[in-house]
Formats: C-alpha cells, structure tokens, sequence
C-alpha cells in the first residue's frame, strides 16, 4: 500500500489553505505530519480522506485516485481517526467499534472477537457496554482507534491521535501503531514523540509541505524556529518509556 500526493491545493470558502502539496508513505511505514496550529494539517488529511476536494493535483493510493473510488472501496483501504471526535454518539462502544465493519461482510461472531481484540489493544477491555457519549474524551479517542484497527486496512489516517490522551496512552498508542506494521500518516503535535516514534515526517507551514526526509534531517534548529517561531536546543532530556506491566 503506498499513498502519493503530488500538487495538491485544497480552497475553502474560495481562500487557498493548501498549496500544491506533496508527500508520500509507502507499505509499512510510520510518517508524520508536523506544523503549527492553522498551517492546514487537517485540511490536507481531510482532502485524503476525501471529507474535501482538493482544487488542484492528485492523491492516489496504489496508484488509483482516490477521488474515483467507491466509498466501499475507499474504506478497504483506508482507516481515519479524525481529529475531531464525535461527541453525541448515542451506541455502546462495542457498536462504535462494530462500525469500522461496515465495509465488509458482516460475520456475526468473528467481528465480535475482532472488535474484543481491538478494544483490548487500545486498552478498553471492559469498554464495549458502556454510552460512548458518556467517555472521557481520551477514552473516545482510544474507542475511534479501535474502530479503525476492526477495518483491517493496509493505510491509517490519524489526525492528532494523541491529543485527548495522557502521557502513558500517548506511548501506547503510539507503540500500537508502529507495531501494526501499517502505513501510517499521523498529525503529530509533539515533536520529540514525532521524532522517535516516525520513521520519516514532513513539515507543513502556512499551507505548504516545506521539508520531508528521516526526523533526524528535517528537524533543524533552524527549520523549528523558521516554522514555530522558537529556538530549539538539542539536549539530553527525560525519556518517558511505558512499563511492560502495570
Ligand atoms: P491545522 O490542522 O494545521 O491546525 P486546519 O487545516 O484545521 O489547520 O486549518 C487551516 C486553515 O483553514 C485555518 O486558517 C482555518 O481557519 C481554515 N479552515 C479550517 N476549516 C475551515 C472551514 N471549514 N471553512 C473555512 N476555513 C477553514
Ligand atoms: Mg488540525
């Protein structure tokens, strides 16, 4: 699975957000997408996951414009966790879940388990009776992400995953992600997580994609203060690790 964006300019309300926007993930990889608030990270996402057209370019996954796909087909092949979690959701968790199978053939029992594995990988075990819209809204966030592990697809959409989550669930999810083995384009606020967890990450600013490559290149003091607007010093810091057991 690999996606492609190359020239991709998304309008809205007719006021150029992005502009001609290139990036690429291929199989298997982590990739993040790093920039200040407004710089249009979610514009382009949602362009990818089609909620916007772009005006201009094209975004293909394996080849096919997305564009042009079924809906049906287009859920096979891309799981999204927005960055925007829906609040009023009147099902259980497990109904929440169940949903990332709607583009398959529904199987009963096995989609049960499917969605009892993920539950348990986002560390909801004991989540799937419960109100969605009674959550915590980091609890919302793990229960969307296990909506999107049940779609079983080869590309992962996820708009600031993290956001809502305290420091132990950022790190688990983030292990669950890169452990999935599946290519990922992750909105990412923090830097230093982005850093250690991606294997390659681009920066957006002001709407456009300024620099890509390995963490370890593109994130220059110089370009952090060109982009953020602060000066950043590399130094030895506290490592948060998860504990295997707890
Ligand atoms: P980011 O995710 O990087 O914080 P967004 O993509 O959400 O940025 O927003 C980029 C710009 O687009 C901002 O200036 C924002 O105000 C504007 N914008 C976002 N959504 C809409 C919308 N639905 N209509 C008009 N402008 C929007
Ligand atoms: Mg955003």
């Amino acid at each position: 699975m690999r996606l492609d964006l190359s020239g991709v300019s998304v309008r809205l309300d007719d006021r150029p957000i992005v502009h001609e926007a290139g990036l690429r993930v291929d199989d298997g990889e982590f990739v993040a997408l790093v920039g200040p608030n407004g710089c249009g990270k979610s514009t382009l996402m949602r362009t990818i996951y089609r909620a916007l057209r772009p005006s201009a370019g094209l975004i293909t996954v394996d080849g096919d414009d997305v564009h042009g796909l079924s809906w049906r087909e287009s859920a096979r092949r891309t799981a999204v966790v927005a960055q925007e979690t829906p609040a009023e959701l009147d099902f259980t968790v497990g109904e929440v879940v169940l949903m990332g199978r709607t583009p398959y053939r529904l199987e009963g029992q096995a989609d049960a388990e499917r969605c009892a594995r993920a539950l348990e990988r986002v560390g909801l075990t004991d989540g799937a009776d419960r109100v969605y819209a009674t959550l915590s809204g980091g609890e919302k966030q793990r229960a969307l992400i296990a909506r999107a592990l049940v779609q079983e697809t080869r590309l992962l959409l996820l708009d600031e995953p993290t956001s809502h989550l305290d420091v132990r669930h950022q790190l688990e999810i983030l292990h669950l992600v890169r452990e999935l083995g599946v290519a990922t384009l992750a909105v990412l606020h923090d830097l230093n997580q982005a850093a250690a967890f991606c294997d390659r990450l681009y920066v957006m600013s002001a709407g456009r994609v300024l620099a890509g490559g390995p963490p370890g290149q593109v994130l220059t003091p110089e370009l952090i203060s060109e982009v953020y607007g602060v000066r950043a010093v590399r130094r030895t810091q506290l490592v948060f690790e998860r504990l295997e057991e707890r």
